[in-house]
């Protein structure tokens, strides 16, 4: 059985963590928070009380953090898991993270002789619980190749996409991430406008939906908002501004101008700042509601497909 340990149990890493430790490995778990330690351990994870510990044995780690900074600290740091692995151990880093930050712990990994795959994911809770996620790879095929076992029992194995070397995972999930989030303030813009014209929601939603202009985000992501009010605390603000962030940050370090990406930022940043560090994903929907004294709602319609 392959040692795996696995740091950082949130919304995401918990729900991941247990579905490794289902298809067989042998997992040790570890998180800041000892309640999602505990929860991680009645999953079938092994609780372990420091990341030190955690580490020692593992043939492979697996890393579900919130952003740069404690991907740097976790991996580089003094008391960092590269420096307590064991030399050939391979490291799945599944945050979503800068590329300044992948590029410096590329070069450690090297020094300690280890093994590292950047990994982002992207599909909400709904698919990290149901083990469906998409998996953006970048990574040399060899570590990719011995990644792929654990990678296959957190996503779904047709959308684990290897896209090249280290670092363009991380490139593809910023710039998925900031297509949806100009489409969220695009769509709120767009049927907050019907509304206030006088078409009913759910008229205006479906003319849209077979138009040209549908997406997935409108077909889709947007209808638990739409029929039962769920702005999505799965994801929340303070990481939606982080990845919007990295995204403009990746933008300038290629030298490609993004005027509408930042003005995107700002307004994701505005709803964050208003509604909360914590509120969901979909708070930028909300700005708009507000703003126009209009709720976005149709009662619940039980043929509407749900998001899988
Ligand atoms: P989260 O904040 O819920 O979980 C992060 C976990 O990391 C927390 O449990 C926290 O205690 C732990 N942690 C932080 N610093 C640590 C440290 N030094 N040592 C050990 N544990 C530490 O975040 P999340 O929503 O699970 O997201 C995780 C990553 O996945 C982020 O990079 C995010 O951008 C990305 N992501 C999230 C979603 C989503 O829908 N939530 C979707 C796709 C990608």
């Amino acid at each position: 059985m392959t040692r795996v340990a696995f740091v950082g149990l949130g919304h995401m890493g918990g729900h991941m963590c247990r579905n490794v430790a289902r298809a067989g490995f042998d997992v040790t778990a570890y998180d800041l928070s000892p309640e999602a330690v505990a929860r991680a351990a009645g999953d079938g994870a092994r609780p372990s009380e420091s990341l030190t510990a955690a580490v020692r044995e593992a043939e492979i780690l697996v890393t579900s953090l919130p952003g740069p900074a404690q991907v740097d600290e976790v991996l580089t740091g003094p008391e960092g898991a590269m420096a307590g692995l064991q030399p050939g151990a391979l490291i799945i880093e599944m945050s979503t993270i800068s590329l300044a930050v992948a590029r410096r712990a590329q070069a450690f990994a090297i020094a300690h002789d280890l093994q590292l795959i950047d990994a982002p994911v992207a599909g909400q809770t709904i698919g990290a619980e149901a083990g469906t996620l998409a998996i953006y790879v970048g990574g040399e095929p060899g570590a990719v190749a011995r990644a792929r076992p654990v990678l296959e029992a957190i996503g779904d194995p047709q959308r684990i996409l290897h896209l090249g070397p280290a670092g363009s995972g991380y490139a593809v999930k910023l710039l998925l991430n900031l297509l949806w989030f100009v489409q969220s303030v695009a769509t709120a813009e767009a049927l907050t406008i019907g509304v206030r014209a006088g078409v009913p929601l759910d008229t205006l939603h479906a003319a849209l939906v077979s138009s040209p202009a549908n997406s997935v985000f409108l077909e889709r992501d947007v209808l638990p908002l739409l029929t039962g009010g769920d702005y999505d605390e799965g994801f929340a603000m303070k990481l939606v501004t982080k990845d919007l962030g990295l995204a403009i940050d990746l933008a300038r370090d290629v030298g490609v101008p993004a005027e509408l990406s930042a003005l995107v930022e700002q307004i994701h940043r505005r709803a964050r700042a208003i509604y909360g560090d914590d509120a969901g994903e979909m708070s930028v929907m909300r700005l708009y509601e507000d703003a126009a004294r209009t709720e976005l709602r149709w009662p619940a319609r039980p043929e509407l497909p749900w998001p899988s």
